[in-house]
Order: C-alpha cells, then sequence, then structure tokens
C-alpha cells in the first residue's frame, strides 16, 4: 500500500495511506484549536465526575493544582479507558468487538520499499491477527502487531510475546530486523471495535472515537471514525445549544448516524468471525498473494 509520509512530492494521486507519529499527529491537532473558543487544559487529568440534576461536576488535577468544571453538557472522548464511560457504567469489554495490539517504533528496519508502501503480513500459525511495518521519516518505522481479543482469550495468548517471536523467528521478519533497533519498549492497548452497538449519548452527554467503541473492525483503524464522531457530534449538539435542550431525546439518532459508515465493516468482520480462524487465515494468504488482488487494490 503506498503511503505518501516521506514521498508527497512523488505521488500525483490522493494517498490511501497517511502515516504520522502518534506525538507529532497529535501535537498538529492541538495546533488547530482555536483558543478564543476553547479552554485548552493540557496534562490535566479528571478523576472523579458527578452530576446533580442536569448539572456535570469534573475534578481533576493540573500543572498549577487542583481544577474543577461545571458544566451542562459532556462529550467523552478520552479513549478506550474513558472515564465518563465508567462514571455512567458502561465499560464493559466485549471480547468479540476488541483486539489487543502493540506498536515499537524501530530504527534500521532493512528492505524497505522504495515507495514508502504500508507492509502487512499476516502469520500463518496466528490467525485473526496481523503484523505491521510502516515507515516513518529518518529510516524509523512504526511496527506492531494486533490480534482479536476472542482468539486471544481462547487460545491465551500474549500478544506482547507473540510479537516479539514474531520478529525473531519469522523467516521473512529475521532478516529485516537483524541490524535494526527498537527505540522504546513494546508499548499495548486496548482497541475497542465497532460492532456492539455501545450507546453513545444520554441526557446531557456524548461519546466519541474510542470511548464509543469506534474502531473500523476489519483494519483497527480508529482515528478516521473518531474524527467522523466529533463531526456528527458537532451538528448534534449544535442543533441542542440552539433549542436549549440537552435532554436524551436530542441525540437519538447519534448512535445511528456514527455507525451507518462503519455498517459495512461490521458485516465484514462477523463474517470473518464465523469461519474457523485457520480457515480464514489460509484463505487471506491465498486471497491477498494473487495478483488480480494486488491489481485490484
Ligand atoms: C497499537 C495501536 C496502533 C493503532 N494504529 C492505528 C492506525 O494506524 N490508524 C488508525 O486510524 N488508528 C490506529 N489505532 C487506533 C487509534 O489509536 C484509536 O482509535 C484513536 O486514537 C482513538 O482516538 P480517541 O481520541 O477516541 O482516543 P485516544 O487517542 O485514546 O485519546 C484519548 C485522550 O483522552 C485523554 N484522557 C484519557 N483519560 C483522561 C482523563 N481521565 N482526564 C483527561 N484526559 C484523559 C488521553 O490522555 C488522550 O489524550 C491504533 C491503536 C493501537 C492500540
Amino acid at each position: 500500500m503506498r503511503n505518501t509520509a516521506t514521498n508527497a512530492g512523488n505521488y500525483a494521486g490522493r494517498p490511501m495511506f497517511f502515516v504520522s507519529r502518534r506525538f507529532d499527529f497529535d501535537n498538529l491537532l492541538v495546533s488547530k484549536i482555536d483558543r478564543s473558543v476553547a479552554d485548552v487544559q493540557l496534562s490535566t487529568r479528571i478523576n472523579t465526575i458527578t452530576k446533580t440534576g442536569k448539572t456535570w461536576m469534573l475534578e481533576g488535577e493540573g500543572p498549577s493544582g487542583k481544577i474543577e468544571i461545571e458544566t451542562d453538557f459532556l462529550m467523552g472522548a478520552d479513549g478506550d479507558h474513558s472515564i465518563v464511560l465508567k462514571h455512567l457504567g458502561e465499560r464493559k469489554v466485549d471480547r468479540n468487538n476488541y483486539a489487543g495490539a502493540v506498536r515499537q517504533y524501530w530504527s534500521g528496519v532493512e528492505g524497505m520499499h522504495t515507495d514508502n508502501l504500508l507492509e502487512v503480513y499476516f502469520p500463518k500459525s496466528l490467525p485473526l491477527s496481523y503484523f505491521w511495518i510502516f515507515p516513518l521519516p529518518d529510516g524509523k518505522a512504526n511496527v506492531g502487531y494486533g490480534m482479536a481479543s476472542n482468539y486471544i482469550a481462547r487460545h491465551h495468548i500474549n500478544v506482547r510475546k507473540a510479537f516479539e517471536e514474531l520478529i525473531k523467528t519469522d523467516p521473512v521478519l529475521i532478516p529485516r530486523f537483524k541490524n535494526a533497533q527498537p527505540l522504546e519498549n513494546v508499548k499495548g492497548w486496548g482497541i475497542p471495535m465497532s460492532g456492539n452497538d455501545r450507546k453513545a449519548y444520554g441526557d446531557g452527554w456524548m461519546l466519541l472515537g474510542d470511548a464509543a467503541s469506534l474502531v473500523c473492525p476489519t483494519s483497527g483503524e480508529g482515528i478516521g471514525s473518531g474524527m467522523i464522531s466529533g463531526y456528527v457530534a458537532a451538528k448534534f449538539l449544535q442543533r441542542a445549544f440552539v433549542q436549549n435542550d440537552f435532554s436524551e431525546k436530542m441525540f437519538t439518532h447519534y448512535n445511528r448516524e456514527i455507525h451507518k459508515r462503519l455498517r459495512t465493516e461490521e458485516k465484514v468482520y462477523r463474517f470473518i468471525n464465523s469461519i474457523p480462524p485457520r480457515v480464514f487465515s489460509f484463505g487471506i494468504n491465498t486471497v491477498l498473494s494473487t495478483w488480480l488482488f494486488k491489481y485490484w487494490l
């Protein structure tokens, strides 16, 4: 797959993917915030949330000490371990729509494609998982591995160990990593995938992104769908402001609007889960290596 992180000038078409370090990407997003309408409090953690009548009270801690925020409406865009979700009592891990993933930045991975192609591997011995090498500038790479949680639980797999084993033992990967150096410890997270239709709205609140469990289940990508949820949520909130009504009925169609763009992916993922993992693994390795598939992609 073509990536334009480092060769944007050579590729006239619209890029299919763009790779950036998370640190740089988040920094870009923060720089876009209009400070005349938003009060940005960086390095601040909300620890408790309470609701009295229609008013939310958030208490937390930041660089200048304790803070309190009072608000009529609360948007939870605080990720998989969302404190908003916990307060609402809705954080349940649904293994059929969840994945475990690890990431490690490396330098000196050999054999990277001159066009900065993104590389995705489906290890034959580990179904429902994929290993990736995504090129970054300066000869660095984002290397990672993710696996469906239902498979992890059934086969007691340690994703971190499986990742390290693949680098050391997989015949394709050994030569790629033999002179490479990791730039950080392996980092692990959960991926809450779209498919469980987590209720993402209520009286005076909405959830976005990972907090709303919106990661695309077939790719494990959640940035695009998270951003779509932000866009859609803003429209709903704008209407609520105009009518000065933040009650649940104002957000009734929010779930439908954020999920309708992910329905096809959810169906494909359900289909994948309905076939035996080894059959799927054989099928995907067979299909992906055909000339026709490569041409289509
Ligand atoms: C290893 C790995 C690789 C991935 N690769 C890709 C990829 O290549 N492409 C892609 O599209 N997606 C990828 N994803 C998924 C993607 O990272 C997430 O879907 C996306 O980051 C979700 O965005 P979000 O804003 O909802 O949550 P997050 O990115 O988790 O952001 C939540 C924010 O809330 C803050 N926060 C949390 N709790 C509190 C609190 N109590 N008080 C104050 N602030 C708080 C956090 O500090 C954080 O800044 C990957 C995920 C993993 C685990």
